[in-house]
C-alpha cells in the first residue's frame, strides 16, 4: 500500500518549508520532500522587511534575532556615473521592528525553516527526489507523487493535496506547459562571494547596494553577509552577458571594471567562492492551482532579483496557499477554485513590484529625478521597497510615475 498523506509539499526552500509548517501545524498529515541534502547552497540572500510577518507566524523570529546575520536597514542605488543615492532607510520611514530585516546565508536560513517544519509536525525528508506528480486516472486531479528515496528505491505516495514548491524547477508548471517565460525580461546572472569587501560604517554596514555599470547594460548587487563575506552578482540581458564573451569569470571581471564604485570596494578583498550562473529566471505560471494541486514561491513565478522580493514572495505565497489548503482539507474541497483562491489578490500586489522593476530597467527614467519632483511619494516608494504591497494605497505612486515612465519609453524609441 502506498504511504498516504493529507498534503505533500515538493521542495524545501522557504516556500516549501513554510507551507509544510502551516499545514502540519493545523493538524494535517504533511510530508515535505527535498531532493538535496540539507543544508544546501542557494542564491537569494537579501530579505525584504515584510518577511517579518510570515517569519513571525512561523515562529522563527527569535532564532533570527539571536543569529549573526547582518541587519539590513536600507537599500541604496548607485548610478552609472558612480553617484550614490541617499539610502532608503526603512526605519526612518516607519520606526517599527518590522521595518528592518536580515541578510542571510540561504543554506542556514533554509535549514532553519526546514527544521522548523519538522518541529511543527511535518514529516521532512531530504535527499528525496520527486520524479513525477501523479494525476488520478490520467485526469487533471493530482493525487500524489512518485519519489526516489535516499536509498534509490522508487515509491508512490498518495496525497489529497500536492503543493509544488520546487523553485525554478517548477515541476507541475513544466509538465502542464503553463510556465511562460517573460520575453521582455531575458536576464541572466553571474555571482560569487568575496571576503573583506569594504562596507559602509554604522547602520549602513548591512545595506544592500545596487550599482549600475558605466554602459548601463548591467547592474551589480552588493549584499553583506556574516563572517565578513559579501555576495556580489551581476545581472544583464542574457545576450549581452553571454554572447561571444567567454567564461563566466572573464565576463564578471569585465563587468566589474565597468563599475568602479564597486571595484573600489574590492581592492583589499579576495574571492571566496566559485562563480555561479543563473540563466533566464523570469517567468510566471498562467495558473496558480488545479484540482488537488497548487504552486507556491518560484514554482509559481519569479520576476527579477533587483528588489530582493523572491524570498518574501516565496513565504507570502506559501502562507496564502497554506491557508486555502487548510480550509480546503477541512471542508473536503480541494478544487482548483479553493486552492488557488489567493492568487488574484497576490498577483495584483506583485504587479506593483513588477511595475517598479520595469521602471528600473527603463533607460531614461530616474527614480532620483522623479522623487525630486514628487517628494510626497518618497514614503510610498520606501513602503514598496519594504514589500508593503497589500494595502489599498500601495499603488498611489504610479498615478504620477506612470506618465514619467511612458515618456521615458517613448524617448527610448525615438
Ligand atoms: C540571480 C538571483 C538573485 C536573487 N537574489 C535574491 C535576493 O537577494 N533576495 C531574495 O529574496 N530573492 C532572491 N532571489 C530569488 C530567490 O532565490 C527565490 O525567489 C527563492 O529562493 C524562492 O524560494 P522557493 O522556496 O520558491 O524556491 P527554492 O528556494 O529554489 O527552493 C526550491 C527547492 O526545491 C527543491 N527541488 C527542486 N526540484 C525538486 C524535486 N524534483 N524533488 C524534490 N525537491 C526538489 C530544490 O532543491 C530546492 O531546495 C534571487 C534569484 C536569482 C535568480
Amino acid at each position: 500500500m502506498p504511504d498516504s498523506f493529507d498534503c505533500v509539499v515538493l521542495g524545501a526552500g522557504p516556500a516549501g518549508s513554510a507551507a509544510a509548517t502551516l499545514v502540519a501545524e493545523a493538524g494535517f498529515k504533511t510530508l515535505l520532500l527535498e531532493r538535496e541534502k540539507m543544508p544546501r547552497f542557494h542564491i537569494g540572500e537579501s530579505l525584504m522587511p515584510e518577511t517579518y510577518w510570515p517569519l513571525k507566524r512561523l515562529g522563527v523570529l527569535d532564532q533570527l534575532k539571536a543569529s549573526s546575520h547582518p541587519i539590513k536597514q536600507s537599500v541604496q542605488f548607485v548610478s552609472p556615473k558612480g553617484q550614490a543615492s541617499t539610502p532608503f532607510y526603512f526605519q526612518q520611514h516607519d520606526p517599527r521592528e518590522c521595518s528592518q530585516t536580515w541578510q542571510v546565508f540561504r543554506d542556514e536560513f533554509d535549514h532553519m525553516l526546514f527544521k522548523n517544519a519538522a518541529a511543527k509536525g511535518a514529516d521532512c525528508r531530504d535527499e528525496t527526489r520527486v520524479v513525477e506528480v501523479l494525476f488520478e486516472n490520467n485526469s487533471s486531479r493530482a493525487c500524489g507523487v512518485r519519489i526516489v528515496s535516499p536509498e534509490g528505491t522508487h515509491e508512490e505516495i498518495d496525497s489529497s493535496v500536492v503543493i509544488d514548491a520546487t523553485g525554478q524547477q517548477s515541476l507541475i508548471a513544466h509538465r502542464l506547459g503553463i510556465r511562460n517565460e517573460d520575453p521582455n525580461m531575458r536576464k541572466s546572472s553571474i555571482w560569487t562571494y568575496y571576503q573583506g569587501a569594504e562596507r559602509d560604517p554604522g547602520i549602513d554596514a548591512g545595506a544592500t547596494i545596487i550599482l549600475l555599470t558605466e554602459n548601463k547594460q548591467a547592474w551589480f548587487w552588493f549584499i553583506p553577509l556574516s563572517g565578513d563575506i559579501t555576495s556580489i552578482g551581476v545581472v544583464g540581458n542574457s545576450d549581452y552577458l553571454f554572447k561571444g564573451r567567454g567564461k563566466p569569470a572573464t565576463i564578471f571581471e569585465e563587468e566589474l571594471r565597468r563599475c568602479p564604485a564597486l571595484s573600489e570596494r574590492l581592492v583589499a578583498a579576495c574571492r571566496s567562492e566559485d562563480f555561479h550562473v543563473a540563466r533566464e529566471f523570469s517567468y510566471k505560471a498562467s495558473q496558480a492551482a488545479g484540482d488537488g494541486w497548487v504552486l507556491v514561491g518560484d514554482a509559481y513565478g519569479f520576476i527579477d532579483p533587483v528588489y530582493s522580493s523572491g524570498v518574501y514572495f516565496a513565504l507570502k505565497t506559501a502562507e496564502l496557499a497554506a491557508d486555502c489548503v487548510i480550509e480546503g482539507l477541512r471542508q473536503n474541497d480541494t478544487s482548483a477554485n479553493q486552492l488557488g483562491s489567493w492568487a488574484e489578490q497576490f498577483d495584483a500586489a506583485a504587479n506593483l513590484v513588477r511595475k517598479l522593476i520595469a521602471a528600473f530597467y527603463t533607460d531614461g527614467f530616474s527614480f532620483g529625478k522623479f522623487i525630486k519632483a514628487h517628494p510626497e511619494h518618497l514614503g510610498n516608494l520606501t513602503d514598496l521597497l519594504i514589500g508593503r504591497i497589500f494595502h489599498p494605497e500601495a499603488n498611489r505612486i504610479f498615478q504620477d510615475m506612470d506618465p514619467w515612465i511612458a515618456e521615458a519609453v517613448l524617448s527610448e524609441k525615438i
